[in-house]
C-alpha cells in the first residue's frame, strides 16, 4: 500500500503489531504486518517547504507578494482558532494576509460591499471567508460573489464546473489534500472501489468528482454514501478506498471496512475536550491497511492546499497582467 519513499509507522495497539488480512486471501491464512498511518502533518511539512520555495521565486520573478484576504464575520471562537492557524501558516511561507473582521450584526448588503472591494483591489489575490456565516447572510449569495479567480476555496459554481469537466482552476482545499496523501501514500486510486461518506458541497461531492475523473489521480469507480443511504455497511465493505465525512464521532467501526482497505477520516469533533474523526480509529486500524489519524491528517493539508491555491492565485493574477 505504501511507496518506498513514504514514511512507515507501526500501529500498535497494547504493544501488539497490527493484524492485517490480505484482501483475497483466506483468513486462516492471515499474516501480522503494521498499518501505515497516513501521516497528514508531515506530509503538510513537507508540502509547505515547497510552497514556500515558490513563493520566494514568485515574489523574485514578480516582485509581488501573494496574499490572501480572510474575512471573519462573528465571534465564533472555532472560526477565530481557524482563521488564526491560516494567518500563521500564511506568514510561515511567506504569503501576506490580511483579517477582515465584522461584527456579527454585519449585513448581507455590507459583507457583499466589502467581497466587492476585495475583488477590486489587484493586491489581494485570494479571499477566503470563513463559515458558518451568521443566519442573516445567505451563503451562497456571498461565495457565489466571490471573484473566480480570486476563490481560492473552490466554492464559486464556475469554478465547481471546471472541477466537474475535469479541467480545474482550483481544487477545493480539503478534498485537494485528502487526494494529495493518498497519492503521496502510493494508494493505487485508479480502478479502486473508492467509497465517500458525505454528500457536502465542501468535502464529500467534490472529492467523488475529482476521484472520477481521468489520470492516475482519479480513474477511481466512486460512490456516494449520506444519510438516507441504506445498508451503509454492506457498501463500505467493499470499498479498497473508504472516505469519510460525516461529522459523526467515532461512526465508523471495524466491521465496515474492507481488511486492507486505505481509511481517510475528514471528520473533525470534539468530545470531552478531546479531537476525535468519524472513524474509531483504535478498532480500524486492525482492519484497514493504511489510515489518517485525527488530529494529525487531513486537517494540516486543508490549510496547505490553502496555501497552495493563494499562490495558484497570485500567478493567475500575474497572467492575467502580462
Ligand atoms: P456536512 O454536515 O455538510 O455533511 C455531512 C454529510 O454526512 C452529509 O452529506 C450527510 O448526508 C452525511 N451523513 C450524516 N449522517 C450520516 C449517516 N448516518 N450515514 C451516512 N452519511 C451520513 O459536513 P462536512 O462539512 O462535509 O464535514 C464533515 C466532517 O468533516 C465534519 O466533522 C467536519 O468538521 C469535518 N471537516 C474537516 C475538515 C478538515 O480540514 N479536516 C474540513 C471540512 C470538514
Amino acid at each position: 500500500m505504501a511507496n518506498a519513499g513514504a514514511t512507515r509507522y507501526e500501529v500498535r495497539g497494547a504493544g501488539r503489531a497490527i493484524r492485517w488480512f490480505s484482501p483475497g486471501i483466506n483468513d486462516r491464512d492471515h499474516f501480522d504486518v503494521t498499518a501505515h498511518i497516513i501521516d497528514g502533518k508531515a506530509l503538510a511539512d513537507k508540502m509547505r517547504s515547497k510552497i514556500a520555495k515558490d513563493v520566494a521565486d514568485f515574489s523574485g520573478d514578480t516582485g509581488v507578494t501573494p496574499h490572501l484576504a480572510a474575512v471573519l464575520v462573528g465571534d465564533d471562537p472555532a472560526s477565530a482558532v481557524y482563521v488564526r492557524n491560516k494567518e500563521r501558516a500564511c506568514a510561515k511561507v511567506g504569503i501576506q494576509s490580511t483579517l477582515h473582521r465584522l461584527p456579527a450584526e454585519t449585513t448581507q448588503a455590507e459583507l457583499l460591499e466589502l467581497i466587492g472591494r476585495l475583488n477590486q483591489d489587484s493586491s489581494v489575490h485570494g479571499i477566503l471567508v470563513q463559515l458558518p456565516l451568521p443566519k442573516q447572510i445567505r451563503e451562497k449569495t456571498i461565495l457565489d460573489a466571490v471573484s473566480v479567480l480570486k476563490d481560492v476555496d473552490a466554492f464559486h459554481p464556475e469554478n465547481v464546473g471546471l472541477i466537474v469537466q475535469g479541467r480545474p482552476r482550483f481544487l477545493p482545499c480539503t478534498p485537494y489534500g485528502v487526494q494529495q496523501m493518498l497519492i503521496h501514500h502510493g494508494v493505487q486510486i485508479s480502478g479502486s472501489h473508492a467509497v465517500v461518506i458525505g454528500r457536502s458541497e465542501i468535502v464529500g461531492k467534490p472529492l467523488a468528482n475529482m476521484l472520477i475523473q481521468k489520470g492516475e489521480a482519479g480513474n477511481a469507480t466512486v460512490t456516494i454514501c449520506h444519510s438516507r443511504t441504506r445498508d451503509l455497511k454492506s457498501i463500505t465493505r467493499h470499498a479498497d478506498i473508504l472516505i469519510a465525512a460525516i461529522g459523526l464521532p467515532r461512526f465508523i467501526k471495524a466491521d465496515m471496512v474492507k481488511p486492507g482497505a486505505a481509511v481517510i477520516d475528514v471528520g473533525i469533533n470534539r468530545v470531552e475536550e478531546k479531537l476525535v474523526g468519524d472513524v474509531d480509529f483504535d478498532q480500524v486500524c486492525e482492519v484497514a491497511g493504511a489510515i489518517s489519524p485525527v488530529p494529525g491528517g487531513v486537517g494540516p493539508m486543508t490549510i496547505t492546499m490553502l496555501l497552495r491555491n493563494t499562490l495558484t492565485a497570485a500567478t493567475l493574477s500575474r497572467k492575467a497582467v502580462t
